[in-house]
């Protein structure tokens, strides 16, 4: 492509530079021949002004004669003398009656000629007839001169008027007019203001005679011509330059040549600038195919958070249509506290040049997305801002966050296993074992009250055995997926108090007093068996964390804050209370959360978490209310109705 057009253009400009140097030789041409032929016009004028006031002289004897035909010799010595005077260009004037010269002027050094029959002098002949044939003046010549020089010959038919009715042929009258001193008069030159001057045309042949001034060799050289108008036929003058035409051609060659090579340098310029805009241009398409197939937005943003240039990336990640976008500030597009973190950030990078990556969400299309941007310093005025859709990554890694949670509450929970049969098992079989062995080996030797406070700690260990073995059975059935929840509706105030029948005995063994306040009518919708194994760990924590005289509090009531019919159970004591940093992880597994009670009793810290988990399986929710050394109050809901909805 870039090829064709160069040459194209080559062809046209070498094609326009023929045509232009042809044209201006041609002016150059008209130039200088019109310059020449004003020369040999003044020229020629001045040659024909000098040879025709010569002629004059004869044509003055000759009309003399015609009327005095008896004219002496005397007479015309001084009609010439007179005419004559001192003009040197003269050589001699005769007159010749029927063509015999009879008189001569001046006769010094002309005596030889007296006498001599014209029409027997075999050059003079033929001339004198033709002057006499055509009653004009003739010049003749130039001829070489008995007394040496060239000259010209005018001769001049005379004609008898005076004694004749018509016309009778007389004689002639002849001018010698010496050549040189002639074209002198009239300034012409061989070589002058750089031209070659020629004169050609013996006896008045014109441009076809012969050459008789200058060299004859320019009339070869396609000369400027004009004629010298001769009385009789005439003379060609002729000049060219003294340097030949070639001069003027040389120049319009050398116009050529420079015009040619200026044509080629243009064609070699237009060649590489074509080629150069085909690959800016295929850059620029692959650079917008590049850019199309980002996945990101790159934006140019001023200091004032001005949109100043949109790439044609992935424009599905604009906030609005990119007209909506362009010369308009974030503060135009965005809410105030959005639009104030993206010109922060921007003027962050204006003002430390160095890169400033942030994270952020946004709707589009009433969708949250999530986006990081790149902000980097292009200059002291803008920023180029590249953002990428970071949502399925962003979803990723909150997946990723909570198979991670889950993992480790795995790992939590394995580790409770482990630790609670390791260590909480063992402990009360331990108990049982020490007890029961003393009892076995030395039962005759002891007292019939350690009898008894020994079977009461076997009877003790053992229940916190089967406790522990109840819990840690529902606990596994819950992590195994196995644990079935089965509701019914029943009379909540019933199962309360079986459940705290349990726990008499060590209320009363702490004085702690259990209370119920739940009205008879309160039915509950939930599964019994975890409703209980939920009560009997909230209410066994609540008597082994609280001290001697205290006060145990199972209460239920309608939850003022839902629509649904949903009622809480409130667990309260007045113990010693949770500390305010234990409270937030109090149900967590892979809290270490176990304290001893208030008699050292110890604990597994396995109870609340199950709890939650029982409570979460109905669909509903638990948590604590404390103050360190004020008691607490565990609270979950419960639905009073048959149907309820999120189980
Ligand atoms: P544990 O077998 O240790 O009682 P739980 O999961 O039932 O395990 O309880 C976890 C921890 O919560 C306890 O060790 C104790 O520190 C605290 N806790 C539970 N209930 C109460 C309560 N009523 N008063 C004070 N602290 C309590």
């Amino acid at each position: 492509m870039p090829l064709i057009i160069a040459s194209g253009l080559l062809i046209a400009l070498v094609y326009t530079t023929f045509v232009y140097t042809d044209f201006k030789k041609g002016l150059w041409d008209k130039d200088i021949r019109g310059r020449l032929l004003e020369i040999l016009i003044t020229k020629k004028t001045k040659l024909e002004k000098a040879l025709y006031s010569r002629i004059y002289y004869t044509k003055s004897i000759a009309a003399y004669v015609s009327l005095h035909p008896d004219v002496t010799n005397t007479e015309y010595d001084n009609l010439a003398a007179e005419l004559i005077r001192q003009d040197p260009v003269i050589s001699s004037m005769a007159l010749s009656k029927n063509c015999v010269i009879g008189a001569i002027y001046p006769v010094k050094g002309h005596e030889a000629a007296i006498g001599l029959d014209l029409l027997n002098h075999p050059k003079r002949r033929e001339i004198v007839e033709k002057t006499i044939e055509t009653h004009k003046t003739f010049v003749a010549g130039p001829v070489e001169l008995v007394e040496g020089g060239m000259a010209f010959i005018s001769y001049t038919p005379i004609f008898d008027k005076a004694n004749h009715q018509s016309e009778r042929f007389w004689g002639v009258t002849d001018i010698v007019i010496h050549k040189d001193l002639l074209l002198n008069e009239a300034r012409l030159k061989e070589q002058e203001f750089g031209f070659i001057f020629a004169l050609r045309g013996m006896n008045g042949s014109g441009d076809t005679g012969e050459t008789f001034f200058g060299n004859d060799s320019v009339f070869r050289h396609d000369p400027v011509v004009v004629d010298v108008e001769l009385p009789y036929g005439s003379w060609a003058l002729a000049a060219i330059p003294s340097e030949g035409w070639g001069t003027y051609n040389d120049q319009d060659q050398i116009l050529f040549v420079i015009l040619v090579i200026s044509s080629l340098i243009i064609s070699i310029l237009t060649f590489l600038f074509v080629r150069a805009m085909i690959k800016i241009r295929m850059n620029e398409q692959e650079l917008k195919a590049i850019f199309r197939s980002m996945s990101s937005l790159i934006i140019e943003f001023d200091r004032d958070g001005t949109y100043v240039k949109i790439a044609p990336t992935n424009h599905s990640l604009l906030f609005r249509n990119e007209e909506e976008m362009l010369n308009k500030t974030v503060y135009e597009i965005f809410d105030e506290p959005t639009a104030r973190f993206f010109h922060d950030s921007i003027i962050k990078c204006l003002d430390s040049k160095a890169l400033v990556v942030i994270e952020y969400p946004l709707s589009i299309n009433h969708e949250e997305r999530w986006f990081t941007a790149r902000i980097s310093w292009k200059s002291d005025l803008t920023v180029i801002y590249q953002t990428y859709d970071i949502t399925d990554q962003k979803k990723i890694q909150q997946e990723l966050a909570i198979s991670e949670q889950r993992l480790s509450e795995l790992n939590a929970t394995k580790d409770k296993f482990f630790s609670i049969i390791a260590h909480d098992l063992r402990s009360p079989f331990n108990q049982i074992l020490g007890f029961s062995t003393i009892l076995l080996d030395e039962g005759d030797q002891i007292s019939p009250q350690d009898q008894q406070s020994y079977i009461s700690k076997i009877y003790d260990g053992s229940k916190q055995t089967v406790w522990l073995i109840d819990n840690l059975l529902s606990w596994s059935q819950s992590q195994r997926g196995l644990l079935v929840y089965s509701p019914s509706l029943f009379q909540l105030s019933k199962l309360v108090h079986e459940t705290l029948i349990l726990f008499e005995e060590n209320a009363e063994r702490k004085e702690i007093s259990l209370q119920v306040n739940i009205s008879e009518e309160m039915q509950v919708y939930a599964d019994k068996d975890m409703l209980s194994t939920i009560l009997r760990n909230l209410v066994s924590n609540a008597i082994k964390y609280t001290p001697q005289k205290g006060t145990i509090t199972v209460s239920s009531s309608p939850a003022q804050d839902s629509a649904s019919k949903t009622i809480r159970v409130v667990v309260e004591d007045n113990g010693i209370g949770i500390d305010s940093s234990f409270l937030e992880t109090i149900f967590l597994i892979n809290q270490k959360n176990s304290l001893p009670g208030t008699q050292n009793e110890k604990g597994t810290g396995l109870g609340l978490i199950l709890c939650k988990e029982l409570v979460e399986k109905h669909g509903e929710r638990i948590w604590v209310e404390s103050e360190k050394g004020k008691g607490s109050r565990f609270i979950f809901t419960l639905s009073a109705e048959s149907d309820p909805q999120n189980r």
